[in-house]
Formats: structure tokens, C-alpha cells, sequence
């Protein structure tokens, strides 16, 4: 089966970079599953897991902030912040999570409710990605 280099970096650090057969990704404009010979494209990704196929083997990075640059035999994501599901803290993601939860549920208006609604998806994601549930 061929393949294709993937590399997802923060700014901080090289979270993954491996020889992968496809991944599935969250663009803004829908799901995208690469595979190996993909045309080149740039885009925006929603927060979302990334889906890693690799031989038989699954796995589901957690990436925020993050944009997909496909090149010739080589993807790029880079993300504000990825954490691979062993770096995660779950119970950190709860406690950012009832604490977006409050925030969207607060009646002041002083809210930011955009803000507020991204650090609810990420630490869903965070939950999800590390209690393997999809
Ligand atoms: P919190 O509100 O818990 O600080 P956050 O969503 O504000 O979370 P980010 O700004 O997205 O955090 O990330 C800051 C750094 O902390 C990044 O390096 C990110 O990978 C890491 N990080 C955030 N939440 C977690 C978590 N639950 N487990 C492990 N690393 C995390």
C-alpha cells in the first residue's frame, strides 16, 4: 500500500510525523480524505480529529487552529495547538469544558460567546479523542 509523509507541527514542537496510507480531516468546506498522489490544496481545518490510517491501525489526533497544506508526496498540518491522545489531560478538557459550558449558559453580556463556544469544541474534542469515542 503506498504512502505519504504526514507532519503535524504546533509552534511549540513536531507533534507527529510519520509515513501514513490516507487521512480524514475536518476542512471548513467538509470531510477531505487524503490519499497518497492527492492534488495540492491549502485549507483551513474545523476543530476536529484528525484520522489517521496507517496500515491497520487508527488513529486520532486532536487539532485546533490548524491548516492542511497537501504537497506532492508530503501533507502539512499546522495547528495552533495537537495533542495525540496520550498527551491528553482529560480531566483538564472537563474542567475547560463545564467552564465553556457556564460562560455560553451566563446571561451577562459582557460574554464572549465565539470564544467561548471554541474552547467547548475543543475540549469535547479533547474528551472524545482521548476517551476514543467518535
Ligand atoms: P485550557 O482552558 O484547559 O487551558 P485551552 O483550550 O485554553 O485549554 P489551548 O490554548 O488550546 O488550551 O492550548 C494551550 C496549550 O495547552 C497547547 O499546547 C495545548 O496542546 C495544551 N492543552 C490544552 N488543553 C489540554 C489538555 N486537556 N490536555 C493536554 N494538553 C492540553
Amino acid at each position: 500500500m503506498s504512502t505519504f509523509l504526514l507532519e503535524i507541527v504546533t509552534p511549540e514542537r513536531k507533534v507527529y510525523a510519520e509515513q501514513v496510507n490516507m487521512i480524514v480531516v475536518k476542512g471548513v468546506a467538509g470531510d477531505l480524505g487524503i490519499l497518497p498522489h492527492h492534488i495540492p490544496m491549502v485549507t483551513p481545518l474545523k476543530i476536529a480529529p484528525v484520522h489517521i490510517k496507517q496500515g491497520s491501525t487508527d488513529l486520532y489526533i486532536a487539532v485546533s487552529g490548524g491548516f492542511m497544506e497537501v504537497g506532492k508526496d508530503k501533507v502539512i498540518i499546522l495547528a495552533e495547538s495537537a495533542e495525540l491522545p496520550g498527551d491528553i489531560d482529560v480531566e483538564r478538557a472537563k474542567v475547560a469544558k463545564t467552564r465553556a459550558e457556564s460562560r455560553l449558559n451566563d446571561k451577562a453580556t459582557h460574554i464572549d460567546f465565539h470564544r467561548a463556544e471554541l474552547a467547548m469544541q475543543k475540549a469535547l474534542m479533547r474528551i472524545n479523542v482521548s476517551e476514543k469515542r467518535f
